[in-house]
C-alpha cells in the first residue's frame, strides 16, 4: 500500500469512533448478522443456563479483530439479562484490581476481558480458581503478618476475546467451556451490515453502492462501518448526500482504499513475498522477519484473510501467492512450473 493510504484499521480508536461503533453495535442475536454457526450455538448455551438459572460457561471468542467478539459478549450479557462488565488483559495487571472486579459481579452476571492473552501470569493464576470454584484466595496484610482469605464470588461467566489463541497458555484455555472461532464475514453479509447501519444512521444509500464498500471492507464489520462513514462525509460534501455508486467510487478513490480491501500490512506481505522470494513457497517466519511482524500475528490475523480471498496458499513447503496476487498487482503470473501465463 502506498504512503498516504488511510489506515482503515485505525478508525476506531479515537473516542468519537468509539462512540459510532456503539450506535451501530447490535444488541441481541437478531440485530448480529453473520457468524451462523456461533450464534446458533450461542443461542442454545444461553437458553439452558437461563432456564437452570445458572451461570453460563465461561465462553472464549477468538478472531481477528472488529469480527464481532466484543458484540457478542455484550449480546450474551442482554440475552441472558444480567449485568456485564468490562475490562482488557493489559488494563488488570494487579491481581487487586481483578478481585475488585470479580467481588462486584452479581449472580450469573458477565465478566468481559479483552485482549485475555495479555494477562499478566499472577493475575491469570486467580482467574483459574475464579473461573473453576467461584473463589480467590488473597493476601492480606504484609510481612510476617500477611495471610492468604479465601473469598466466595457469585457464579459468574467470565468471557474473554483474544486476536491471539496461540498466545492463551493451555491451562487458561482450558477453562473455557465454550470456544469460538470467529471468520472473516463474506461480502454479501458484509452488505447487510452496511444496509443495516446506513439505516441506523438514516443514511440513503444505493443496492450498488453497498455492494463496492462491502467488497472494500476486509470482510470486517468494523471497517465497513468504518468507511461507510467516511463515505457518508464524501456525499454530505460532494453530492446531495444520498451515497450513491459514484460518489463511492469517488470517496474510496480519494481515500486510497485499495480495491479488494486489502491494508498496508496485506499488501507488504504479498509484495514482500513476489518480490523478494519468487512467490513462494516461503515459510511463515521468513515472510515475518522480512515484513517486520509477528508471525503468530501474520498466521492469525493477517493470512485468514488472504486465504480466504485466494491471494495466499498453505502448502506443505510455506505460503506461496496465487494468480490473483499477481493480478492485483499488475504482474503477470509465472505459475510454479516458471512459465509465462
Ligand atoms: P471485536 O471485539 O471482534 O474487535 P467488535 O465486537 O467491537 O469487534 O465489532 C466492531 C464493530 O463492528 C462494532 O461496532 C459492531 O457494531 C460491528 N459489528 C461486529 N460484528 C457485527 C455483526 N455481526 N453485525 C453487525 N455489526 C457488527
Amino acid at each position: 500500500m502506498s504512503e498516504g493510504k488511510v489506515n482503515i484499521h485505525n478508525l476506531s480508536s479515537v473516542p468519537e469512533d468509539r462512540e459510532y461503533e456503539n450506535k451501530l453495535r447490535p444488541a441481541n442475536f437478531t440485530e448480529f448478522t453473520g457468524q451462523a454457526k456461533i450464534v446458533e450455538n450461542l443461542k442454545i448455551f444461553v437458553q439452558a443456563a437461563a432456564m437452570r438459572e445458572e451461570a453460563l460457561d465461561h465462553v472464549l471468542f477468538h478472531g481477528p479483530p472488529g469480527l464481532g467478539k466484543t458484540t457478542l459478549a455484550r449480546i450474551v450479557a442482554n440475552e441472558l439479562h444480567v449485568n456485564i462488565k468490562t475490562t482488557s488483559g493489559p488494563v488488570l495487571d494487579k491481581p487487586g484490581d481483578l478481585a475488585g472486579l470479580l467481588t462486584s459481579l452479581e449472580e450469573n452476571d458477565v465478566l468481559f476481558i479483552d485482549e485475555i492473552h495479555r494477562l499478566t501470569p499472577v493475575v491469570e493464576e486467580y482467574l483459574y480458581s475464579a473461573m473453576e470454584d467461584y473463589k480467590i484466595d488473597i493476601m492480606i496484610d504484609k510481612g510476617p503478618s500477611a495471610r492468604s482469605v479465601r473469598l466466595s464470588l457469585n457464579p459468574f461467566t467470565l468471557v474473554g476475546a483474544t486476536t491471539r489463541s496461540g498466545l492463551l497458555t493451555n491451562p487458561l484455555r482450558e477453562r473455557f467451556g465454550i470456544n469460538f472461532h470467529l471468520e472473516y464475514y463474506d461480502k454479501e453479509i458484509i452488505k447487510k451490515i452496511i444496509i443495516r447501519s446506513a439505516h441506523i444512521l438514516k443514511i440513503e444509500i444505493h443496492d450498488n453502492a453497498a455492494t463496492e464498500i462491502a467488497s472494500r471492507s476486509r470482510g470486517t464489520p468494523r471497517v465497513a462501518n468504518a468507511l461507510l462513514r467516511r463515505v457518508r462525509d464524501f456525499a454530505q460534501v460532494k453530492g446531495n448526500g444520498v451515497i450513491d455508486n459514484k460518489i463511492t467510487k469517488y470517496a474510496l478513490e480519494a481515500l486510497n482504499i485499495d480495491r479488494h480491501g486489502l491494508d498496508e500490512m496485506d499488501n507488504k506481505i504479498l509484495q514482500t513475498i513476489m518480490d523478494k522470494f519468487k512467490g513462494g513457497p516461503v515459510g511463515l517466519n521468513t515472510i515475518a522477519t522480512a515484513v517486520g511482524e509477528d508471525p503468530g500475528t501474520i498466521e492469525e490475523v493477517y493470512e485468514p484473510f488472504l486465504i480466504k480471498e485466494g491471494f495466499l496458499k498453505r502448502t506443505p513447503r510455506g505460503r506461496e501467492l496465487t494468480e490473483i496476487s499477481y493480478k492485483h498487482f499488475g504482474k503477470n503470473f509465472l505459475g510454479s512450473t516458471g512459465v509465462l501465463f
